[in-house]
């Protein structure tokens, strides 16, 4: 059968051709998907192509049985049944083309204006800004004062930022779909809401490389094009190409043109200032002139049309505001309607509070995770927190200072709530000061605990963390404190200046209540030490739950990732309640002759195992060191050695500077390490440059989950060898750890399954997502070759071997040599390797 056609702007390779296919498939059949394809296989260009090709299928389908179903009457003869389903498609055509004329418009004036270079100029004249000074004076400490506060009013519980705005404000924003209106009574633009992708990934860079990628797709229309009654269709296959309609979406801090605002130092800061700045008793020229106001629909409509002509990212976005002097912020809302792919970061899709904030919803639409083998820890980190006790105390006594100045001033039911706060922090401390003494680490604390403080049971949690958000008690009391110490820096001059920081202490305690109010069967509250501090921390032990509304909403939801592998940790902690979920592992597009993977699980003195029991005794580290120095000499280039921890790899070299192992090394390899105390850039930048320059190559010893392990590549010559001592397996004897185990262990219970099961296949996932993460470093492009070698004979256990990629596990030999090898059998396999790959030119087996 002819392969589909997703309209890859090359020629797919087989393993990107069953990528797209396992896309559409999954999306098509509205499924929950885990694909892994290697980094340097093009997965992008994959996701795109599968996911957008079914879109504009789709939308085609929908709308040719849209017009078999138009309602006719039956007893009118069947031409004007027929004429009426006619005039009804080109009605829709028509409405559609206008459209796209549009964009094609915007496009080519964007083009013209290119090519004339006056892309700095604005597309229309901005409005006028706010000169320098123009601020009022005011009495400072004003600033600081709450306003009245009401929180009874409960009936119409507030959604974020919708009730700052003033009447008419509302009403365009709501006509716009910038706001929903609280009510259904809406009146809509011409364009309706389409199908769409949510694309989401870990960071504005990896979504700006994504965009670059969405820029090479071209794409058949979705809807065909309008023709005259009569004419039959064209082949949809020859039919021209149409624009992709995407739009990105960002926080204020991406996408604030106000100077006064955009330069405030944190997120927080910015969004309460912007909030700050519509609020109906701000004086109208004291307001943002960037807020789109009632006469500038139409402005609001080109910003529209812009950021929808083209393929943008944040950047671009933030320009077309900056040109047409509107806030993006605002104006990118009414773009999400008819947009088919809206790109955003993880924590705008993750959070329900932001979605609600951005008004965007998932419902029946596609979601794409990009980068999503860190997901779980992103949903368990958006949902957990922590709270020291020394940011408790300080909290305290800011609120101190603040009552004893405003104590008068605080009407409403702003005073209550104050000494609330401060009744719950004392609750708190009253847990926190005690273990200060404890002798212990760490360990559990029970939430009752914590709200057992005089007077706290009568408090009502849910309303006090709305107050604390909604006064920004947070910022006013803060900054009141600041304020104070500036007067006091000034009076001494030569000192620091203190600063606001990115997030003022009463909002650590202010997250902490939060998860406070959380079912107790989800998550658990800690104590522990760091630097003889005292931490109360609140760990999720369940982030299912709180993904569910995204898997229950959308269509279809797909987890993509370069290292996805061992996938059922996603399927067990993410969907434990779904009957299946489709996976997919790609395998590499390099040609097998470019990897070599071995397990070294014995040398001549016996075997290698690095468990806690084991990996300490100076034997076992000799031994390592010396395996190591039996295949060293055959590696050309970079070689990069994986330990589990930085206090093991201390450990080993420490032995190693005492046998004459690493003089041993040193002779044969430049030889770096990576520490604690020295910055990683300068680690890797001698390492890469020894690699550039020294024949003999260079060695770098590092840890997995290290400050190397992330966001640095070691292709080519930078990695010709991976190696990985031991399976880093986590620290399991921590509080966090036994209650993580204990709670997967109940809930496998409750399923029927053998008890221990759960949480030990739990342990093995996370460490293998480790290890293969480090490992997939190694290859980056479709050139790229490289050798991996895993030391420890645990790598030989078949349940080991299942959880690593199917690229890998396809590279390691079968039969008995599977099981592991002797580090003189898989140092032949190492010189041969390296001998075919550089030609004969192999300097190493000088050495040999
Ligand atoms: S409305 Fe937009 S430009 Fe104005 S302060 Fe808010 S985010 Fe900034």
């Amino acid at each position: 059968m002819e392969p589909k056609n997703f309209h890859h702007p090359f020629q797919p390779y087989d393993i990107q051709q069953q990528f797209m296919q396992a896309v559409y498939d999954c999306i098509e059949n509205g499924k929950v998907g885990i694909f892994e394809s290697p980094t340097g296989t093009g997965k992008s260009l994959s996701l795109i192509c599968g996911s957008l090709t079914w879109l504009r299928e789709h939308k085609r389908k929908k709308f040719d049985e849209a017009m078999q179903n138009i309602e006719v009457d039956d007893d009118e003869p069947e031409w004007m049944a027929e004429h009426a389903r006619e005039s009804k498609r080109k009605e829709i055509l028509h409405m559609r083309a206008e459209f796209e004329e549009r964009l094609a418009k915007v496009r080519e004036k964007e083009r013209k204006l290119r090519e004339k270079q006056t892309s700095g100029e604005p597309f229309r004249k901005k409005r006028k800004q706010d000169g320098p000074g123009e601020e009022r004076e005011v009495d400072v400490e004003d600033q600081f004062a709450l306003d009245d506060y009401n929180s009874d009013d409960e009936a119409t519980p507030r959604q974020s930022g919708q009730s700052q705005y003033s009447a008419e404000t509302t009403k365009l924003l709501e006509k716009l779909g910038m706001i929903t209106p609280a009510k259904d009574d809406r009146t809509t633009d011409d364009i309706e809401e389409e199908m769409k992708i949510f694309f989401c990934s870990r960071t504005h860079s990896q979504l700006s490389q994504f965009v670059g990628e969405l820029q090479r797709v071209h794409l058949p229309a979705g809807l065909p094009p309008e023709k005259p009654i009569g004419v039959p269709d064209q082949d949809p296959t020859k039919e021209a190409t149409q624009a992709i309609k995407q739009i990105t979406l960002g926080s204020r801090k991406n996408l604030c043109i106000n100077p006064k605002v955009n330069k405030l130092s944190s997120q927080t800061a910015i969004n309460e200032r912007c909030m700050e700045l519509q609020q109906s008793k701000t004086p109208s020229e004291k307001k943002c002139q960037y807020i789109p106001s009632k006469d500038d629909e139409s402005l609001v409509l080109d910003f529209r049309d812009h950021a929808l002509a083209s393929i943008r990212d944040i950047e671009d976005l933030a320009g077309v505001g900056r040109k047409l002097g509107i806030c993006p912020y605002y104006a990118s809302r009414p773009a999400v309607t008819p947009a088919e792919m809206v790109t955003l970061p993880y924590p705008l899709l993750l959070q329900k509070t932001a979605r609600e904030a951005l008004g965007i919803s998932v419902k029946g639409h596609v979601v794409i995770i990009d980068e999503a083998h860190n997901l779980i820890d992103a949903v368990e980190g958006i949902c957990s927190a922590q709270v020291t006790i020394s940011q408790l105390r300080s909290a305290r006594e800011s609120l101190m200072t603040y009552l004893q100045k405003f104590r008068n001033r605080l009407k409403g039911s702003n005073r209550m709530y104050v000494t609330q706060v401060v009744r719950v922090i004392d609750s708190l401390l009253q847990v926190a000061t005690p273990l200060e003494s404890e002798k212990g680490i760490g360990g559990v604390v029970q939430p009752s605990a914590l709200l057992a403080g005089k007077g706290v049971d009568q408090i009502n949690l849910t309303k006090l963390v709305r107050y604390i958000s909604e006064s920004k008690l947070a910022r006013k009391v803060e900054g009141y404190v600041l304020h104070l110490k500036s007067a006091e820096d000034k009076s001494k001059p030569g000192e620091q200046h203190s600063q606001l920081p990115e997030t003022p202490t009463l909002t650590h305690v202010q997250n902490f209540l939060t998860t406070l109010m959380n079912p107790s069967k989800e998550g658990r509250f800690f104590w522990s030490k760091e630097n003889g501090s005292v931490i109360l921390r609140y760990m999720l032990l369940d982030p299912s739950e709180h993904f569910r509304d995204i898997v229950e909403d959308a269509r279809a939801v797909i987890l993509a990732g370069g290292t996805m592998s061992p996938m059922e940790d996603y399927t067990q902690q993410l969907f434990p309640y779904l009957p299946s979920v489709s996976t997919l592992s790609c395998g590499h597009i390099i040609p097998s002759s470019n990897l070599l993977v071995r397990i070294v699980s014995a040398n001549s003195d016996g075997p290698l195992e690095f468990n806690y029991k084991t990996r300490s005794s100076a034997h076992m580290m000799q031994r390592l060191g010396n395996a190591m120095l039996s295949v060293l000499p055959h590696i050309k280039g970079g070689t990069v050695v994986f330990f589990a921890s930085y206090a093991y790899l201390e450990q080993v070299r420490k032995q190693w500077d005492q046998d004459g192992t690493g003089a041993r090394m040193n002779v044969l390899k430049s030889t770096f390490f990576d520490s604690r105390s020295v910055s990683v850039e300068d680690t890797f930048r001698a390492y890469s440059d020894a690699v550039a320059t020294d024949p003999k190559g260079a060695l770098l010893f590092s840890v997995i989950g290290g400050k190397l392990s992330e966001g640095i590549n070691f292709s080519d010559d930078l990695g010709r060898c991976v190696m990985v001592v031991g399976l880093p397996f986590p620290n399991l004897e921590t509080p966090e750890w036994k209650a993580k185990m204990q709670y997967l262990d109940s809930r496998a219970a409750a399923r029927g399954e053998a008890s221990g099961k759960a949480s030990r296949e739990h342990a093995e996932n996370v460490c293998m997502r480790a290890v293969n993460q480090a490992i997939g470093r190694a290859i980056r492009h479709k050139g790229d070759w490289a050798s991996i070698l895993l030391f420890d004979a645990r790598y030989a256990q078949q349940r080991v071997q299942t959880k690593l990629p199917g690229w890998i596990k396809e590279s390691l030999p079968v039969g008995d040599e599977a099981k592991g090898g002797r580090v003189d059998a898989v140092a032949k396999d190492v010189a041969s390797f390296f001998f075919l790959k550089v030609g004969g030119h192999d300097h190493s087996m000088d050495l040999i």
